[in-house]
């Protein structure tokens, strides 16, 4: 993390041949696998890094990020208000810290702008830079709906240097609308009522998270947080905002598209990601919804590689922290010059809404069967069904049902290996 020039590395790119390998070969061959350049220092980049260094201790690591490189959980961003974290406490580690303790090189604030592929070389913000092997681990961004009027009163909280943003910007303020009642946005609301804010919800479901669980669950999630306070306008959305007066501390005035109009000192917009593809594909790499990688975790260049929120595996894309764990030991091996298999375990995701927890196994967009929901005590299970019978998702919602979640996943995976 020092100069910020230009370089040239030393890895010998003349025993790299001309000619393109296919993805199955190129890990398995004994051409140079250094350096290995990763884009990005989220969960990704930084997980990957360290797993990289912990199999070699001298293999060449470089990571280019456009922020500034600091280690946090970005998991936490959702629950940092109840757990009286700030920006601060929410930083485990410099760029420059975990630079030196991995011996790597990162360097921060510095965006890669173009791959060529044909010379293995980044046009980086800083200079250029030879790779390898490359790893795209770019993740994703806020989605931005359009809003009409005023929008200096919204904000998203998708990384760290957004989240000290979001803690400035709450000083002083009382009244939080939060766009979107999906995962994120319920995560949100739980922390910001807990915190003593008062909290309106917006967002076009039928009922909360109702891409993730039966009608059923969503009301009574909905129910449990409006008991703390949460008001709710479902089934709408945020046309326009205007300044409430001309005074801009007395807040804004949020027109709905249902008619209904809300008073709020600021607006946290989580209505979805959309994972970051744009540098893949201007340099011709396959993409779909995410960057398209193989069972090994290969783009469609053999050298290159990718992972996290940016990626749409043969599973689809999956933007949690698990998948990106399941990745990391093969990503090392054929990174390393073995090519090995991902695999891919079901794992649930665990929405942090502590006054009702949650865990959801996600049932794939558009998959034809239907939820079966039971009631055990105050808690709620529901279990999706395949037309053939088969459970295929799931999602539990109360304290004393979590304890149900790994029989519940053993199930799934009975499923998936009889498939
Ligand atoms: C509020 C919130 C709560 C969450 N809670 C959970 C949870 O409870 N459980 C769970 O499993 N998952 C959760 N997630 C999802 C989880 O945090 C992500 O799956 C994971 O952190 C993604 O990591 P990543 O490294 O792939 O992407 P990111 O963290 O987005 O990192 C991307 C990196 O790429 C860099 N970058 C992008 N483009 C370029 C470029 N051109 N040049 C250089 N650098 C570039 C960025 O600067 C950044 O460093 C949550 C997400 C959010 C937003």
């Amino acid at each position: 993390m020092t100069d910020a020039v230009a370089v040239s590395n030393t890895s010998d790119s003349s025993a790299i041949p001309a000619e393109q390998p296919t993805p199955q070969e190129v890990g398995q061959s004994a051409f140079a696998v250094e350096p290995i350049v990763i884009i990005g220092s989220g969960h990704s980049g930084y997980q990957l890094a360290a797993a990289l260094r912990a199999q070699s201790a001298d293999v060449s690591i470089t990571v280019f990020t456009a922020d500034d490189g600091a280690l946090y959980s970005k998991p936490a961003l959702s629950n940092a208000l109840a757990m009286g974290k700030d920006g601060d406490g929410l930083q485990s580690e410099s760029a420059l810290a975990w630079e030196q303790r991995l011996n790597i090189r990162v360097y921060p604030h510095t965006r890669v702008e173009q791959i060529d592929r044909d010379n293995r070389m980044l046009h980086t913000s800083i200079g250029t830079y030879a790779y390898s092997r490359l790893v795209l681990a770019t993740g994703a961004s806020p989605i931005e709906i359009p809003i009409a009027g005023d929008r200096t009163g919204v904000v998203s909280v998708n990384d760290l240097v957004d989240y000290r943003r979001f803690r400035q910007q709450l000083e002083g303020k009382q009244r939080i609308a939060i766009l979107g009642d999906g995962l994120i946005g319920c995560e949100f609301a739980n922390d910001l009522i807990a915190s003593g804010f008062e909290v309106a919800v917006i967002g076009l479901g039928q009922w909360p998270m109702e891409r993730l669980i039966p009608q059923q669950l969503g009301e009574a999630l909905q129910s449990a947080l409006s008991a703390q306070g949460v008001t709710w306008a479902l089934q709408d959305s945020i046309a326009s905002i205007e300044p409430a007066s001309v005074n801009p501390a007395s807040g804004y005035s949020l027109q709905l598209t249902s008619g209904k109009q809300i008073e709020a000192d600021l607006v946290l917009s989580a209505v979805g990601l959309k994972p970051n593809v744009a540098l893949a594909a201007q340099s011709g790499l396959d993409v779909g919804r995410g960057i398209t990688v193989n069972q090994y975790g290969q783009t469609s260049d053999a050298h290159i590689f990718s992972l996290g929120d940016c990626v749409e595996t043969t599973q689809g894309w999956q933007p949690y922290i698990a998948p990106i764990n399941q990745m990391i030991p093969s990503l090392v091996e054929s990174l390393l010059g073995h090519l090995a298999p991902v695999t891919l375990s079901p794992t649930p995701v665990l929405v942090k809404t502590p006054i009702m927890p949650l865990s959801v196994f996600p049932v794939a967009a558009g998959a034809a069967g239907e939820w079966v929901v039971e009631q055990q005590g105050d808690d709620l299970t529901a279990a999706f069904y395949s037309p053939e019978g088969v459970m295929t998702g799931f999602a539990l919602l109360g304290k004393q049902v979590q304890s149900l979640r790994a029989q519940w996943l053993g199930q799934l995976s009975l499923k998936q290996s009889a498939a």
